[in-house]
């Protein structure tokens, strides 16, 4: 008896130790679109413990981190991201010469660097499969890098955005089915989004249109039929999986509302009848403004994309901050999301600046990375805000956001479940 109260006692203690005060010079309050000056966040073990007004006596033995002179925010949540791919020229030869275990080294680098930017938290929307292992490696804290919800691989029709085998030879890569995420028909459809669930993703990514970096002719059609994306959505549900659906094209957006997904990516094409469709479905709208702005780039530069896709990235890519831009004035809901992967990962922070430019106030494209983005991935009782019992998951910038969005590249701290990456 007499162990076991002083087991007891050894154990409180330590657990006391662990408990860390930060003194942060201001904090964003993403519920309150406020910034709040001088106050403290009471971390114990991987949770916040309490957050008080003022700089607060800490305790004996406390660990004190001061970040009087930042600003304070929750982790970020990027909602589109790829963390097995880095476009460069090279990508389709990539998709030839590079074995599982090459991206996943590569992976290692992607998120290490997203964690850095301040993403706590992303959501993949879409690899080989070597996206859920690294989730599951970076959950057993044997690598570095931020919370990943996965999609596993995504869902698109033969020949459409994302089927693996676009454009190379038909005797090398054959003719994939759900397994690989290509499916045709809606009984395919609840197949794939099956064996998604038994691999253990996430969510489930369906490519609803034709998409711009993918070696087709079409970058904006419809590519699944309503039935098929019900099918899809359907099933995932009874899964408590949530739908992802590219979309381009409005015919593309439109079907794929009706048939109940839970967010729009992209949605470059949306006319006024299709955001009335998202605000009569409560539907997330996720804009990756960035990949569009970096495609049309990378297309400029000569022998960088193929043919192909250079035509396709030069139209659809500057459209997508003009849309963004109208469906917030429209009142959209909107989560943060930038394709990363498409472009170089660690620079996801660039998408603040474009939808500040497009007429969004800074505190607000900070709750669609933070509280916003929470909601869509279903995790608002874990993440997304700075709140007693959620994960101390916290991230602080030199300046000030709501002043200057370019502050949010001046990332200095990064806590992610209680954990200090950068400091
Ligand atoms: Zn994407």
């Amino acid at each position: 008896m007499k162990y076991l109260f002083l087991l007891a006692l050894v154990v409180s203690q330590s657990l006391c130790a662990q408990r860390t005060v930060i003194y942060c010079g201001k904090l964003i309050d993403v519920n309150s679109l406020s910034v709040q000056k001088e106050m403290s966040i009471v971390v114990d073990a991987n949770k916040i413990a309490d957050i008080q007004h003022g700089y607060i006596q800490a305790a004996p033995g406390d660990h004190v981190i001061d970040l009087k002179n930042r600003t304070v925010m929750p982790g970020l949540i990027d909602c589109h991201v790829h963390v097995e791919m880095e476009t460069s020229p090279r990508s389709a030869d990539n998709k030839l010469k590079l074995n599982p275990a090459d991206i996943a080294f590569l992976s290692l680098g992607y998120v290490e660097k997203t964690l850095m930017a301040g993403f706590t938290t992303v959501r993949d929307v879409g690899g080989t499969g070597v996206n859920i292992s690294l989730r599951n490696a970076i959950n057993r804290g044997l690598v570095r890098g931020p919370h990943i919800y996965s999609s596993g691989r995504a869902l698109t029709s033969t020949g459409g955005h994302m089927d693996p085998t676009n454009g190379y030879r038909q005797d090398l890569l054959g003719d994939p089915g759900p397994a690989e995420g290509v499916v045709n028909g809606p009984e395919e459809g609840r197949k794939a989004v099956r064996m998604r669930y038994k691999e253990g993703s996430d969510l489930i990514k369906v490519a609803a249109t034709g998409g711009v970096l993918s070696l087709e002719k079409d970058g904006t059609g419809a590519q699944f039929s309503e039935e098929e994306l019900k099918a899809i959505v359907e099933t995932a549900r009874d899964y408590g999986m949530r739908v992802a659906a590219h979309a381009h094209g409005a015919e593309g957006i439109k079907r794929a509302i009706r048939a109940g997904v839970n967010s729009i990516e992209h949605g470059t094409y949306m006319d006024d009848e299709t955001i009335a469709l998202f605000k009569k479905y409560g539907t997330w709208y996720v804009p990756t403004i960035i990949a569009g702005k970096s495609v049309a780039d990378s297309a400029k530069k000569p022998g960088y994309f193929p043919e192909i896709i250079a035509a396709k990235a030069a139209a659809v890519g500057p459209l997508i901050q003009n849309t963004f831009g109208r469906a917030y004035r429209a009142g959209v809901k909107i989560a943060f999301g930038t394709d990363a992967g498409v472009y170089a990962h660690g620079k996801n922070w660039l998408e603040f600046v474009y939808m500040t430019q497009a007429g969004m106030p800074p505190l607000e494209a900070i709750q669609c990375a933070t509280l916003h983005a929470a909601e869509l991935l279903g995790i608002t009782e874990k993440t997304g805000t700075l709140e007693k019992g959620k994960w101390a998951d916290i991230v602080a910038v030199e300046g000030d956001p709501s002043e200057d969005i370019q502050a949010m590249g001046k990332v200095r701290f990064v806590m992610k479940e209680g954990v200090v990456y950068k400091n």
